[in-house]
């Protein structure tokens, strides 16, 4: 279906040139909108650790970017075995991953900035403002005003804020302050190495006490850690040594093949953070501005939908854009399309992240792979309704 009376907006600003931005520009521009990104990041850097790229998430991606997947699974790595080893190297459980036979996709795991790269390679790239720190906005009924760190001001018809979990936009918007630390820290980073499990499985789970690590083969021969450990002190660490210091005294006793990858990565590229979420929202607009991604829905990363939920998100606003004629219906729609999904996804994600240290069984029978059946068929099966470009 073809609608000729889209919402009629000059210009879209969108804050944040992370997954969600990016994904929302190309979702965005499909349908002949003006759109401009502002990131405050002075250049793309090689960031982030490994992604899962669930069947919902791979869905909507393609959705908005075809052919997008056929990249991605060149350059990552799709999921067949993954196994459960205690942090003494024992193996405790071998799974033959069943994504593609149920879902019709399998799990794909990639590089965070290698999928970064990959959006904004489907963008002109005079469209992405690098150096551009959002400090707030104003609004009226004829447009929004957005303020930049250093002074400049730009002028839009609609606002979006994909900038994260500590969302300028979302303080503007909604003020709630502060996100909730759910009780664990997080290290993670990615690194040119094959290591040798990779021989055999493509995903890694290894438990300690209180204390877990995944290693992801993320293709192209780089290999991406991440380490959790559940702690009521989250304080970070001052410096890049210590917290490489940090993580390794945490993993003395675990087998060396684990603590290798840690040793072999600098210390700068060692990201410290902490694991937290914020209380579900009951809107995400109001006026001219809108929320999408972490801002909308930060979640903890238990069943991994931090990104795959975000690409729902984008591809939604584009089929509510593409089927409302008004601003104000489109925006309603998309809150209705989205809110009680993600508020879903939300608590199951928390759950999961307080149930991952609660036993010796470990999560790679239940977390890894989502909860129950009933619950991943919904997360899973979730796909885009047709929608005509116009
Ligand atoms: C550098 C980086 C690395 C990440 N690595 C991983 C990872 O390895 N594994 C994982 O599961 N998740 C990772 N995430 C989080 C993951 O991308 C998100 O949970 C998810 O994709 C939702 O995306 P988002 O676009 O809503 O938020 P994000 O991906 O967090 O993107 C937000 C963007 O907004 C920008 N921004 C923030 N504030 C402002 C501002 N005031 N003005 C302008 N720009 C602003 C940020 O620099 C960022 O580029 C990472 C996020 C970032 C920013």
């Amino acid at each position: 279906m073809t609608n000729d009376k889209k919402p009629v907006l000059e210009k879209i600003a969108i804050i944040g040139a992370g997954l969600g931005g990016l994904a929302t520009a190309i979702a965005l521009r499909n349908l002949g909108y003006n759109v401009q990104v502002y990131e405050k990041a002075q250049e793309f850097r090689p960031a982030g650790t490994g992604l899962g790229l669930a069947p919902n998430g791979l869905n909507f991606l393609d959705a908005i970017a075809p052919g997008i997947v056929e990249t991605l699974t060149i350059s990552g790595c799709p999921v067949h075995n993954s196994v459960f080893k205690s942090n003494t190297g024992e193996t405790i459980r071998a799974n033959q991953s069943t994504y593609l036979e149920k879902y019709g996709r399998p799990l794909l795991t990639v590089w965070w900035w290698r999928l970064q790269q990959t959006l904004a390679s489907r963008l002109p790239s005079d469209i992405i403002h690098l150096n551009h720190r959002c400090i707030g906005f104003e609004q009226n009924e004829n447009g929004v005003e957005v303020y930049f760190d250093g002074g400049k001001t730009i002028y839009a018809d609609l606002l979006i804020g994909s900038d994260g979990v500590n969302s300028t936009i979302r303080e503007t918007l909604v003020g709630d302050g502060k996100p909730n630390y759910l009780g664990s820290m997080c290290w993670r980073s990615v690194l040119q190495y094959q290591h040798e499990l990779f021989d055999s499985y493509d995903l890694v789970f290894i438990k300690g006490n209180k204390q877990f690590m995944y290693l992801l083969n993320v293709g192209e021969g780089y290999t991406s850690w991440i380490s959790r450990k559940s702690t009521p002190d989250y304080s970070l660490s001052q410096t890049a040594d210590k917290v490489k210091s940090r993580i390794l005294n945490d993993l003395a006793g675990w087998d060396e093949s684990f603590r290798v990858v840690v040793e072999m990565t600098p210390a700068e590229q060692i990201w410290e953070g902490l694991i937290c979420d914020r209380p579900p929202l009951n809107h995400w607009s109001e006026g001219r501005v809108v929320l999408l991604g972490d801002a909308a829905h930060p979640m903890a990363p238990s069943i991994g939908q931090g990104a795959n939920s975000t690409f729902e998100d984008a591809y939604e606003l584009q089929a509510c854009f593409s089927q409302s004629s008004s601003l104000a219906q489109a925006l309603t729609s998309y809150e209705k399309r989205r809110i009680e999904r993600t508020q879903v996804i939300q608590a199951r994600s928390a759950l999961g992240e307080i149930r991952y240290y609660e036993s010796d069984s470990g999560p790679s029978a239940r977390q890894m792979q989502a909860n129950n059946d009933d619950f991943q068929n919904w997360l899973y099966n979730y796909k885009p309704s047709a929608i005509g470009l116009s």
